[in-house]
């Protein structure tokens, strides 16, 4: 643990609930490795004290904080600005200091797509399939976008909802690339899945023996595919064990977790980032517990 000094200076975190949250641990780890006189804080900021939780950071000097559940769409509408990615997104998790004011940013996109750039794959020519299209169904589809995927199919369990994430991109280069699906089409999308993403909660802790994709519909997942779950603990998760039964490349929600974290310093700091540390940081916690 580093000297906390009258100079240190102060990074955060706003959720809420925000107790069970691993950003401290993952931030901290990189400014120790860094060797900054700056630490990362968890505050709990309940919906209604929100706007004055922001200017009481403005005011109390903290350079730069994220922003969790509930706040990541609230947190909007009192930001001086948003980037395009976080417009496109619909959700802020990144908020850093400008002249004018505060400044958001989504870094859940860069995160999600970083061990996917690290593959070598023509990815124009891939049409990925998520399941799930909820908010970090929306950072996964813009990312998907990003590493230049050509046609985006999304899967869920309420077609009304799959309708309304449709018409909010509308306007956007999303527009002619997204094709909804319902649940039950996931029978008929699994065979020929390529990239195979889980964005819903189904698999974590509680509920750690349930996956999305039942077991004799996975069974017809070809052996080539690359499947990825935004869940990090448990590590496989039932999904994931499914998929690599089947011989997929697997992949689980900790490169995200940490990619974002580390496009986040890099946003406040403006310097490389220790991600190997922030990674190791995350594995010793998550193992030892
Ligand atoms: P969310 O906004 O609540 O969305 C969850 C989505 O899952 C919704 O589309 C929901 O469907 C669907 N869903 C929930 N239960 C379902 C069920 N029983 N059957 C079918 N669909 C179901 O949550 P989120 O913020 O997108 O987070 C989703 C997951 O991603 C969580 O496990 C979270 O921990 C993980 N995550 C990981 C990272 C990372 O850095 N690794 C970052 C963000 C999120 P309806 O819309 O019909 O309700």
């Amino acid at each position: 643990m580093q000297t906390i000094t009258g100079k240190t200076g102060l990074f955060g975190v706003i959720g809420d609930p925000i107790s069970h949250s691993l950003s401290p641990l993952i931030h901290n780890a990189a400014l120790e490795a860094l060797g900054l006189d700056l630490v990362y804080v968890a505050f709990a900021i309940t919906p209604k004290n929100l706007a004055m939780a922001i200017a009481g950071l403005e005011v109390i000097g903290v350079q730069g904080f994220n922003v969790t559940i509930p706040h990541k769409q609230a947190i909007i509408p009192l930001l001086t600005e948003i980037t395009a990615i976080a417009k496109e997104v619909g959700a802020v998790n990144t908020v850093y200091r400008t002249e004018q004011g505060w400044q958001g940013t989504n870094t859940d996109v860069a995160g999600f797509i970083s061990p996917l750039q690290r593959m070598a794959q023509n990815w124009s020519s891939i049409t990925p399939l998520v399941i799930g299209n909820g908010g970090a169904a929306r950072a996964v589809v813009v990312g998907l976008r990003e590493l230049g995927c050509q046609k985006i199919q999304v899967v869920g369990r309420n077609f009304d909802k799959l309708r309304q994430l449709q018409s909010s991109w509308s306007d956007s280069s999303l527009a002619h690339r997204l094709q909804i699906h319902s649940w039950d089409d996931l029978a008929a999308l699994i065979p020929n899945a390529q990239l195979l993403i889980n964005t819903t909660p189904l698999g974590m802790a509680p509920r750690i023996n349930e996956s999305p994709v039942a077991d004799n519909i996975m069974q017809t997942l070809p052996s080539t595919a690359i499947v990825y779950d935004l869940i990090y603990t448990p590590s496989p998760t039932r999904f994931l064990s499914q998929a690599k039964q089947q011989g997929a490349q697997i992949i689980d929600g900790s490169d995200m977790l940490v990619n974002q974290g580390a496009a986040s310093l890099q946003r406040w700091l403006n310097q490389e980032i220790p991600v190997e540390a922030m990674a190791q940081a995350l594995q010793r916690h998550l193992f030892s517990n």
